[in-house]
């Protein structure tokens, strides 16, 4: 941030009095504009056996499969996100199940929260971000095409699970990786 979105006024970086990290101050009004994490929602879209999975026809990893998901919205709670972004991406309707998967990205400063869901019917369709929209049995998911580290440890643990019959909540931390610092999904 370069000017002020409150006043157009230029924008300083340093530290306020009170506080101990820099932050984005405007010298003319004076107002401090905090910058925090993004919270990224999204699901795994279940069906019989199968789950639903878009191939990504938006950079970054542009023709890799992931998982419905994007950034949460203003006034949108997180289960409707991960709904919303389900329409948007696989055209297809999801009942929101509970939260699986939380991940910790600080590097790159953003929480992944991924819910298991059950989708209404067999209707679906890619939309514009997505190339192309499938249902994959276990055996079918192409681990090595899979966009995000994320993505690929939440299915790893969700096949595991699923053998078990018991579906925990699992909470990690993604570190950065030696050949892509950036891990950055969603759109
Ligand atoms: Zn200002």
């Amino acid at each position: 941030m370069n000017f002020c979105s409150n006043c157009g006024g230029p924008v300083s970086h340093r530290i306020p009095p009170n506080d101990n990290l820099p932050r984005a101050v405007c010298e003319a009004c004076e107002t401090i504009h905090y910058e925090n994490p993004k919270l990224i929602v999204g699901c795994i879209p279940e069906w019989e056996n199968k789950v639903l999975l878009c191939k990504r026809a938006i950079e970054p990893r542009y023709g890799l499969w992931t998982v419905p998901a994007g950034y949460l919205e203003n006034n949108e709670t997180t289960g409707d996100g991960a709904a919303r972004e389900t329409l948007e991406e696989a055209g297809a309707r999801v009942e929101i199940l509970e939260p699986y998967a939380l991940y910790n990205i600080p590097h790159i400063s953003q929480v992944y929260l991924l819910f298991r869901a059950r989708l209404k019917d067999a209707d679906f369709a890619p939309g514009y971000e997505s190339l192309e929209v499938k249902l994959f049995d276990e055996i079918e998911i192409p681990w090595n095409e899979i966009a995000f580290a994320t993505v690929r440890n939440a299915l790893t643990r969700y096949f595991n699970d699923r053998r078990t019959g018991r579906f925990a909540l699992h909470v990690g931390t993604i570190e950065p990786m030696r050949r892509s610092a950036a891990e950055s999904w969603p759109n």
